[in-house]
C-alpha cells in the first residue's frame, strides 16, 4: 500500500513531513537541561491554542480517551452526579467511562446528528436547586456525527440557571482546528490530543484546566495515579515529568505549535471552514444529506454522510481502500452501514480534499450509487475557485 495517499479519516490525521521530521529524532536525556527548555515554552504555547490566560495545560503520554480519564478523575469523587447529553460515538464514550468510574451519570438522550442541547441543560441545571450535579460533560466535535455544539450557548444556559457545576468539554477533534475559547466559554477541562489538529502522532492527551477544576483536585476521591494531576503539574513546574516523558512527541509539539501559530489561528480556522464547505458542496451536488441536522451544526472537520438507501457504507469503504488505497472514516454506533466519514481536518489543501472527493466518486460509481461521475467535484472545484478569488477574475 501506498503512503503518498493522504487519508481522509477523521483523525488520526495526515502528518505533514515537517512534523515527521521533528519527531525523528535521537534519544535525549530527558533530566538534561534541554529538555527543561524545550517543556515550558510548549506548555506556554498550548494555552494560546486553547485561548486561556487564567488556565494552565497537562499533557500526559496518552490518547484522547486517557485525557478524559485525567479530567475526570482529578475533579470529581464516587457517587458525583454528572450531567451528560448524548448524541453520538464520542459523547456516549464520555457515559460510559463516568459509569465505570461509579460516578452517577444523568443522560439526556438526543437525536444522533443534534449538538449540545443548551436549553435542555438550562431547564435541568435550574431544577438542581440543591446543586448535586458536579460535572456538565459536553462533546464539542462529535466525530461521529460530524457536529460542532455551541460551547458558548451551553456557558450561557449554566450561568442563566446560577449553577455552580464545572464545564468539561471533549475538544479532541476541534481544537487546533476550529474555534476554541475556554477562558471565555468558561470551560473547566478541555480534553485533547496530539493526532487531531495537532496533526502529530497518537500518544499525547492535552488537557486545559481551569483554576476551579484545579482546586477541585484537592478535594476529588476518584483513585489516580498515572494520571494524577498534582504529581504531573509538581514534576512540570520543575521542568520534567513525574515519569519518562515522549520526548520526541513533545519537539513534535513545539513544531506543530509554530505551524499553527506561524499560520495564524484565524487563518488555519479559515483554512478549515474553506476546505469543509467544498465538501460539503460536493455531498449536495450528489443529492446526499449530511447527519448533522442543520448548518449551524456542520463541523468543520468531519462530515458525516447518509449513503443513499439501499447501499452500505461499510462496502463503500472498504472498496475505497481495497481498490484505491484511500480511507474513509465508517460509521459509527447508530451510523453504521449508514454513513461515512469525510475527514477534512489537521494538514490539508484544497487539492488534498479533491483527491478525497474523486476518489470516493470513483468508488461509488463502481458500486452504482446514483451520482454523476465528477459532480462533486466540480462543485468542491467551483466553491474552492471562487472562494479563492479566482472565478470572479476569470469572469471579469
Ligand atoms: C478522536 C476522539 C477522541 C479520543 O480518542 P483517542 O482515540 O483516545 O485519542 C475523543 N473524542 C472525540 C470527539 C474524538 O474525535
Amino acid at each position: 500500500m501506498t503512503d503518498q495517499n493522504p487519508v481522509f479519516i477523521p483523525g488520526p490525521t495526515n502528518i505533514p513531513a515537517r512534523l515527521l521530521s521533528a519527531m525523528n529524532m535521537q534519544t535525549v536525556d530527558h533530566r538534561a537541561p534541554d529538555f527543561v527548555k524545550l517543556l515550558a515554552p510548549v506548555l506556554e504555547d498550548l494555552k494560546k491554542v486553547f485561548k486561556t490566560k487564567t488556565g494552565t495545560v497537562i499533557t500526559f503520554p496518552a490518547s484522547g480517551t486517557g485525557g478524559w480519564e485525567a479530567a475526570i478523575t482529578n475533579t470529581l469523587s464516587p457517587g458525583d452526579k454528572v450531567l451528560v447529553a448524548r448524541y453520538g460515538m464520542f459523547s456516549h464514550r464520555w457515559i460510559d467511562m463516568c459509569q465505570r468510574h461509579n460516578l452517577d451519570v444523568e443522560i439526556i438522550e438526543c437525536e444522533w446528528g443534534s449538538g449540545a442541547p443548551a436549553d435542555r441543560f438550562e431547564e435541568r441545571l435550574a431544577a438542581d436547586t440543591n446543586h448535586e450535579i458536579k460535572a456538565v460533560l459536553v462533546t464539542h466535535n462529535e466525530t461521529a456525527t460530524g457536529v460542532v455544539s455551541d460551547i458558548g450557548a451551553v456557558r450561557q444556559a449554566m450561568d442563566a440557571s446560577d449553577h455552580p457545576a464545572m464545564l468539561y468539554v471533549d475538544c479532541v477533534s476541534s481544537l487546533a482546528s476550529t474555534d476554541f475559547r475556554m477562558d471565555e466559554w468558561g470551560v473547566d477541562l478541555a480534553v485533547s490530543g496530539s493526532q487531531k489538529g495537532f496533526m502529530l502522532a497518537t500518544g499525547m492527551a492535552i488537557v486545559g484546566v481551569s483554576q476551579k477544576a484545579l482546586k477541585a483536585t484537592e478535594t476529588a476521591t476518584c483513585t489516580r495515579c498515572f494520571f494524577d494531576f498534582a504529581d504531573m503539574g509538581g514534576a512540570n513546574a520543575k521542568g520534567g515529568f513525574p515519569y519518562t516523558p515522549p520526548v520526541q512527541l513533545i519537539n513534535g509539539l513545539r513544531e506543530s505549535l509554530d505551524m499553527l501559530l506561524d499560520e495564524g489561528l484565524e487563518n488555519v480556522f479559515a483554512r478549515h471552514h474553506r476546505i469543509a464547505e467544498g465538501v460539503r458542496a460536493a455531498v449536495s451536488a450528489w443529492g446526499f444529506e449530511l447527519c448533522a441536522k442543520s448548518p449551524d451544526l456542520y463541523s468543520d472537520t468531519v462530515s458525516a454522510i447518509y449513503v443513499p438507501e439501499g447501499f452500505d457504507s461499510d462496502v463503500l469503504t472498504n472498496h475505497a481502500y481495497d481498490a484505491y488505497g484511500v480511507s474513509f472514516g465508517i460509521g459509527l454506533g447508530e451510523m453504521a452501514g449508514r454513513a461515512f466519514r469525510f475527514g477534512h481536518l489537521g494538514s490539508l489543501t484544497d487539492v488534498m480534499a479533491l483527491s478525497g472527493l474523486s476518489t470516493i466518486e470513483m468508488a461509488m460509481a463502481d458500486l452504482n450509487y446514483p451520482i454523476t461521475l465528477g459532480s462533486g467535484v466540480a462543485a468542491a472545484q467551483d466553491y474552492y475557485r471562487a472562494s479563492r478569488g479566482l472565478a470572479l477574475a476569470k469572469a471579469a
